[in-house]
């Protein structure tokens, strides 16, 4: 395709997350790194870069590119850290991740975008991030404890199994709404046995379905 993918990347870090306040080094530069336009449909490519979501299929959407970076700098990610993502989507949210040097371990729901996802990870030599497909709300317990979690899908309130799989002391990024469509991004916080949550503003995810989903 005719566009420069660096030249785009290096814009739209610096417009769409830099100009909103990220300065975290290793999210700007794993958001710099990841070609995005692989991630999804050849149809889609030319606006990859754009400041929106796209759809990936199957009703679900690739989150927009500040609000994977934001959710990366909220999750303070450093390199070496266990992360659990709960809907790998198209696989781009874990890709930043491992980018960002996390032991990734990623579940989705449906299995034609678990398929699509695992085979791009590897294609893109992001082999070593572990992907499941099942109910993520039940998290992933055989690999617990995680440093960190992040929920990229929007539920009614935060997966009980989710905070006891986390480390101590822990964070967990999570979209959380008492409707659809609609939620608040929450970071919860586990320290010395106390666990905190704090809103950190609105967002518009799809659906967290499951046990502890809708
Ligand atoms: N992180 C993704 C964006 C995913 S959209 C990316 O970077 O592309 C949300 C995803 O969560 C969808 O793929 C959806 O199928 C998945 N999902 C919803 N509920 C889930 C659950 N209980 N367990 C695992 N995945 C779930």
């Amino acid at each position: 395709m005719a566009i420069d993918p660096r030249r785009i990347r290096d814009k739209m870090v610096r417009n769409q997350i830099e100009a909103r306040g990220i300065s975290n080094p290793r999210v700007l530069k794993a958001m710099g790194t990841v070609p995005r336009h692989l991630f999804v449909d050849e149809a889609l490519q030319a606006q990859a870069y754009e400041d929106h979501p796209l759809p990936i299929g199957h009703g679900q959407t690739i989150s927009q590119p500040y609000i994977v970076a934001l959710m990366s700098s909220i999750l303070e990610v450093d390199p070496g850290m266990k992360v659990l993502e709960i809907g790998t989507g198209s696989g781009y949210q874990a890709a930043v991740l491992a980018e960002m040097g996390a032991d990734v371990y990623t579940v989705e729901r449906v299995k034609p975008l678990y398929q699509k996802a695992r085979k791009l990870l590897a294609d893109l030599r992001y082999h070593y991030v572990k992907t499941k497909l099942d109910d993520g709300t039940m998290g992933w317990p055989e690999k617990a404890p995680f440093d960190r979690v992040l929920v990229t899908a929007g539920g009614p309130d935060v997966p009980e199994p989710l905070v006891e799989q986390l480390s101590d002391p822990g964070i967990l990024v999570i979209p959380v709404g008492s409707t659809k469509r609609s939620q608040t991004l929450v970071k919860v916080s586990k320290d010395r046995g106390k666990v905190d949550r704090r809103d950190m503003g609105s967002v518009a995810f799809v659906d967290l379905v499951g046990r502890f989903g809708w």
